[in-house]
């Protein structure tokens, strides 16, 4: 099919990318790899008739094996990771160099948006890739090493909520080494399609657990897909980093809210929380202006967040989109662990391959660089 879904930004629009993951699959040569974004497992159940927003990771992680992947992972473990090197900078700004707000760039719409509109700014934003990008440039080096298999041979494929990831991986300088290293992404409705197309009864299937190496993941990563989660995991993170004190309350209550201050150690920070393009525009402006009293600004692209992507399930409403990111936040409530540094995983790949945030390695293969583009 050729059915095009339109990212929220819209200035994307394209053709869907079933067809060559199909080919992939069908191909005994390649070791086809598929990763999940955190939003997905509460909102697929959808194009199967099922409650908004319950979770049915399990049965996603069965879909897509019956597909025939060959290995089937989070992007959750990125998104801790992300934690890691963008919370990383956020201290170095409130510790030193002061460059602040410090702005999240883990949508990939909102920083192209930022790149039309803002360039002036751009040197507020992370320069950690997202999630996506992450975890695909890590699964053609660090994983293909530990797996022992040719890069070459490794094809990415990544569910995601929205077209402005299909944007991402074709960035310039977007890829770590030699190797594309996102090779396909399909919306949610795609991959509802593919599981439809050949007959699964995705609704009775038995729950499957994701494959574990690069698969584990702790509750900060979950709450990404909805709005105000990086912000929460991100001061889980920070403020345990700059206080050298254990964080017990971890239901900071950002989910849902547009503003918030917050103590560490003898500071108030001021964060903000915002979802959808106008909000962000006016929150912007006012940062040109030098009117802005933020620390931290958190930007979603879409209304809700990822939970509210323009690849999700069609026909979304508020009530829709409130129950996915409940849906979300109950699997971080039921977490064992819930703080991005203590994964066993992050730090393992911090200590075998990455070295410690922001190295230079780090750099080379989980930061990219924003441009300037012609105004919108
Ligand atoms: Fe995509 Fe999420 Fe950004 Fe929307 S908020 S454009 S779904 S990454």
């Amino acid at each position: 099919g050729q059915c095009a879904t339109i990212c929220p930004v819209g200035a994307i629009v394209e053709k869907n990318e079933i067809y060559p993951v199909w080919q992939a699959l069908e191909d005994e040569d390649k070791h086809v790899i598929v990763q999940t974004a955190p939003s997905i497992q509460a909102t697929i159940g959808e194009s199967f008739g099922m409650k908004p927003g319950l979770v049915v990771t399990g049965k996603l992680v069965a879909a897509l094996r019956k597909l025939g992947f060959d290995r089937v992972f989070s992007t959750e473990f990125t998104a801790d990771l992300t934690i890691m090197e963008e919370g990383h900078e956020f201290l170095q700004r409130l510790e030193g160099d002061n460059n602040l707000p410090h702005i999240t760039s883990c949508c990939p719409g909102w920083v192209k948006f930022a790149e039309h509109n803002y360039s002036d700014l751009l040197d507020h934003l992370s320069s950690a890739k997202s999630p996506q990008q992450m975890f695909s440039a890590l699964s053609k080096t660090y994983y293909a090493d530990l797996a022992g298999i040719d890069p070459e041979s490794i094809y990415t494929v990544s569910v995601m909520p929205c077209t402005a990831k299909k944007f991402e991986k074709e960035r310039e300088n977007i890829n770590a080494g030699s190797y594309k290293n996102t090779d396909a992404v399909l919306t949610t409705r795609e991959l509802s399609l593919m599981i439809k197309e050949i007959g699964i009864d995705f609704t009775s299937l038995e729950d499957e657990e994701y494959d574990e190496l690069l698969g584990k993941a702790t509750g900060a990563g979950t709450i990404f897909g909805t709005t105000g989660g990086v912000t929460e995991a991100a001061v889980r993170m920070v403020k345990e980093k700059l206080t050298g004190q254990t964080l017990e309350r971890l239901d900071l209550g950002f989910r849902g809210i547009q503003e918030a201050e917050v103590k560490i150690g003898d500071r108030d920070l001021k964060l903000a929380i915002v979802s959808g393009l106008q909000e962000a525009s006016q929150i912007m402006d006012e940062v040109r202006k030098g009117e802005s009293e933020y620390d931290f600004i958190e930007v979603m692209a879409c209304p809700h967040g990822c939970v509210g992507g323009g690849g999700q399930p069609l026909l979304a409403d508020e009530e829709k989109k409130d129950a996915r990111g409940e849906g979300l936040g109950s699997i971080d409530e039921h977490k064992y662990i819930r703080k991005s540094h203590e994964n066993p995983m992050i730090k393992k790949v911090y200590e075998e391959f990455l070295e410690e945030p922001l190295s230079n390695k780090a750099h080379r293969i989980l930061h990219a660089e924003f441009k300037d583009r012609p105004k919108t």
